[in-house]
């Protein structure tokens, strides 16, 4: 049976709409800059426009890889462009922004990943736009340390990897990752600098049971991640992987308490959190301590 399953009642997306979501629609055009709200279609555009928050896509808008999740689009990737750090730095300057999260596509194509980059536009932000943290979330570099030092050296705030799914279904969902390159890179990434908080996310609906997502949190508290992200996975469209089943608002917060009583220090834990989801305040409180 391939008919979708009814959105349960919790899942409720608003269009993002209002002036200051136009007005930063209007800024990414201007600077020929890719958010991943808008390429991967986040159902909470709507909230983090309109409060002035956004993750900006690096490294160009299209990928290496081809996750059955993701709405990216994929291919042959143009070369790099060593003006979008200047041009990302820019935006988050004239939106004034707190807290800054920077992401990319995957560059295989590219020995280093892209990782100059990261540290470019980390570098020109603390310039231009002193006093923001920031995030980056990072691809896996094929579990490269070299890689991860260019932007280890540039010191974020938070490094970021999502994990996305359990290990069983690594070959599914996302074809051309490796659960070793994501304990590489995250274990790394806390070994290199213990200061820079890492975070990692899973999204849950995609075929696994509970209790693997319990493990693989237990795996990532024991490569040293700070803060964990969970969210429903869902479909972008029919091209993209089903959506197995809804968790209920019950079972996320299952998985929250669990979070914390493994020692997560920051768990966000619902059914439409996204990776950047609350970022501003997880750096607020978290650098505090
Ligand atoms: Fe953008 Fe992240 Fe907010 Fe989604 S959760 S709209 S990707 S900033
Ligand atoms: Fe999407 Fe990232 Fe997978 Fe590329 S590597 S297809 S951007 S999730």
């Amino acid at each position: 049976d391939t008919t979708p399953i009814r959105r349960p009642s919790w899942i409720r997306v608003r269009a993002p709409s209002g002036e200051t979501y136009e007005w930063l629609q209007k800024l990414m055009r201007q600077k020929a800059l890719h958010t991943v709200c808008e390429e991967a279609g986040c159902p909470n555009m709507g909230e983090c426009w309109g409060s002035g928050t956004a993750t900006f896509l690096m490294l160009g808008d299209v990928c290496t890889r081809t996750c059955g999740f993701c709405d990216i689009k994929r291919g042959k990737p143009a070369v790099l462009d060593f003006l979008e750090p200047e041009r990302v730095a820019q935006a988050v300057k004239a939106m004034n922004l707190k807290h800054a999260v920077i992401t990319s596509v995957n560059r295989d194509d590219r020995r280093d990943g892209g990782a100059p980059i990261f540290a470019m536009v980390i570098q020109r932000i603390r310039e231009i736009h002193p006093g923001c943290s920031i995030e980056v979330l990072i691809p896996d570099f094929k579990g490269s340390a070299e890689a991860l030092r260019i932007v280890m050296n540039a010191r974020p705030e938070i490094l970021n990897h999502n994990v996305e799914t359990v290990p069983r279904l690594f070959k599914l969902v996302q074809p051309q990752d490796r659960y070793e390159w994501a304990r590489a890179t995250l274990t790394h990434a806390k070994m290199m600098d213990p200061d820079v908080l890492t975070k990692s996310g899973i999204m849950v609906g995609l075929g696994e049971t509970i209790d693997e997502v319990k493990a693989v949190m237990e795996d990532l508290r024991s490569w040293g991640v700070d803060i964990l992200t969970i969210g429903q996975y869902l479909q972008p469209s029919r091209q993209h992987l089903p959506i197995s089943r809804y968790y209920t608002p019950e079972e996320f917060e299952e998985l929250r308490e669990f979070g914390y009583q493994i020692g997560f220090k920051w768990v966000e834990s619902a059914p439409l959190v996204r990776s950047s989801y609350h970022a501003a305040e997880q750096v607020r409180v978290l650098s505090a301590v």
